[in-house]
């Protein structure tokens, strides 16, 4: 995975920082209520919710489990239909990649279609280095780009900027960009589709070489697919003359009947859909239609590691729906940014710190941005138990060499455990202090806040053990 952003505080200190923007808060909490209401109502159509949502789950742990054998597959597919495939094992041989592939062509700029793993490895960047200009031309995409920001939604990347703030986006920057905003843009909606639409028709018809992601990868006929709402994936697809596609290697299944559930459970989801409005496939290059030469570029970047990990590997079921992201109460007030990386809200609490490791402060921090409330795991298509690996992942955070309160709690819990007698010997002795014991946890240094809104459970006259044991002995019963 690409880098953490320069300067980019601990999770709590971004939190801080953007619940005191009351502009980023209304935004987030009109945006997010309005979405999971819809999904909500969307999913209650279906009686099979539950049946489908398991048989998602199922197709990808299965394929995650024979994901050498897929990729081989679809591999072999891709080269028998015209394409070439290339593998990456992390953001630098992608970026290598890419950037030789768009030399190759003779090319200095590229169109994209919304790709989370291209930002993953901060291909636009290296791009620029390499002297290559990209073009987004997802409209929420192009609202970041053009305003210099960074995304803080899978789904909606501009979720944080509301119309008045797009306008002025749109007239202030478009024209450095290429076709400026017309005179005169209000901040309507329709106005400012039109201007996206004027100022990216002329890069679609200019492109001679675009760059995709895509939500799947069909193993048995080497099929890719896009799924998108605006139909710029469809101008991407089939304008330009050389695509390219950096797709994670977890986006692989391995037929089309298993790609049936996704596309009935991503929809729902996501924009609270019955179906996509644009479901874009691409198979290889045909003569006489679409672009001539295609590029497959499979990208590793950590994901081998993830799946390694027998707890944290269900994270791979992802498909970006981002319906976690929606009922996060800690997302809804935090926004996108404090994340830190290109995957926000419970998913990239724990995507993130798997790809890119818990050494900064920033990722160290990420599985601590949750109340463990569970209302991701409700929600999610693929029943990714988020709370389970949140609570790994901060097992292993509070393993590594900085976190000395922890791991001497944690080993001073271990030893009394571990021994009846001292475990009873501790309980006699809280029930015979109990009366001194105080209401909230008084911890030291940085645990001081914690502990100071988090009240003590209190300690019972008589321990379970104890009372057992009693009416062992008098033949009370319970
Ligand atoms: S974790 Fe589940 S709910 Fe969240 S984006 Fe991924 S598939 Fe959607």
């Amino acid at each position: 995975m690409s880098a953490v952003p320069l300067g980019m505080p601990a999770f709590p200190k971004a939190a801080r920082d953007a619940t005191r923007n009351p502009t980023l808060r209304r935004n987030l909490r009109h945006a997010t209520r309005t979405i999971r209401g819809r999904r909500a109502a969307a999913v209650a159509e279906l009686d099979d919710w539950a049946e489908l949502r398991a048989a998602g789950a199922a197709v990808k742990d299965h394929t995650l489990r024979h994901l050498d054998r897929y990729l081989e597959q679809a591999e072999a597919a891709v080269r028998a239909a015209g394409g070439h495939v290339h593998w990456a094992a992390d953001a630098a041989e992608a970026n290598r990649i890419v950037a030789g592939l768009v030399r190759a062509a003779g090319e200095t700029e590229v169109v994209k279609v919304k790709s989370m793993a291209t930002q993953e490895i901060g291909l636009n960047e290296a791009l620029a280095e390499a002297g290559i200009t990209a073009y987004e031309t997802d409209l929420a995409e192009l609202i970041v780009q053009l305003g210099d920001d960074r995304p803080s939604h899978i789904l909606v990347p501009a979720i944080h900027r509301n119309r008045g703030e797009i306008r002025d986006i749109f007239a202030g920057t478009m024209g450095e960009w290429g076709v400026p905003a017309p005179d005169g843009m209000t901040d309507e909606p329709r106005e400012l589709a039109e201007a996206a639409r004027l100022h990216l028709r002329e890069k679609f018809l200019r492109a001679k070489v675009a760059v995709s992601g895509a939500n799947f990868l069909v193993a048995e006929t080497g099929t890719l697919v896009v799924v998108e709402s605006e139909g710029n994936g469809r101008m991407c697809l089939t304008l330009p003359e050389t695509l390219i596609s950096v797709v994670g290697i977890e986006k692989v299944v391995p037929t089309w009947r298993d790609l049936e559930v996704f596309l009935q459970l991503l929809p729902r989801s996501s924009t609270a859909e019955r179906m996509n409005p644009y479901t874009s496939t691409w198979t290889g290059t045909t003569d006489g239609d679409g672009p001539r030469e295609f590029h497959l570029v499979l990208l590793d970047n950590g994901r081998t590691g993830v799946l390694a990990d027998e707890v944290g590997r269900q994270t791979l079921r992802c498909i970006r729906c981002s319906a976690c992201l929606n009922v996060c109460p800690v997302y809804e007030r935090a926004g996108g940014h404090a994340y830190g990386s290109v995957y926000p809200g419970p998913i990239g609490a724990i995507l993130t710190p798997q790809l890119r490791g818990t050494t900064s402060e920033i990722d160290a921090s990420l599985p601590y941005a949750s109340s463990l409330c569970g209302a991701c795991y409700d929600v999610c298509p693929v029943a990714i138990d988020i709370p389970e690996v949140l609570v790994h992942l901060r097992e292993k955070v509070a393993a590594q060499p900085g976190h000395p309160v922890e791991r001497a709690a944690l080993a001073a819990a271990a030893w009394v455990m571990s021994d009846p007698k001292r475990y009873t010997a501790l309980q006699r002795t809280a029930v015979r202090t109990r009366a001194l014991h105080p209401r909230k946890a008084a911890l030291p240094g940085w645990a001081k806040a914690w502990g100071a809104t988090r009240d003590l459970p209190a300690v019972p006259a008589e321990s379970f053990r104890t009372w057992w044991q009693r009416r062992d002995t008098s033949g009370e019963t319970p």
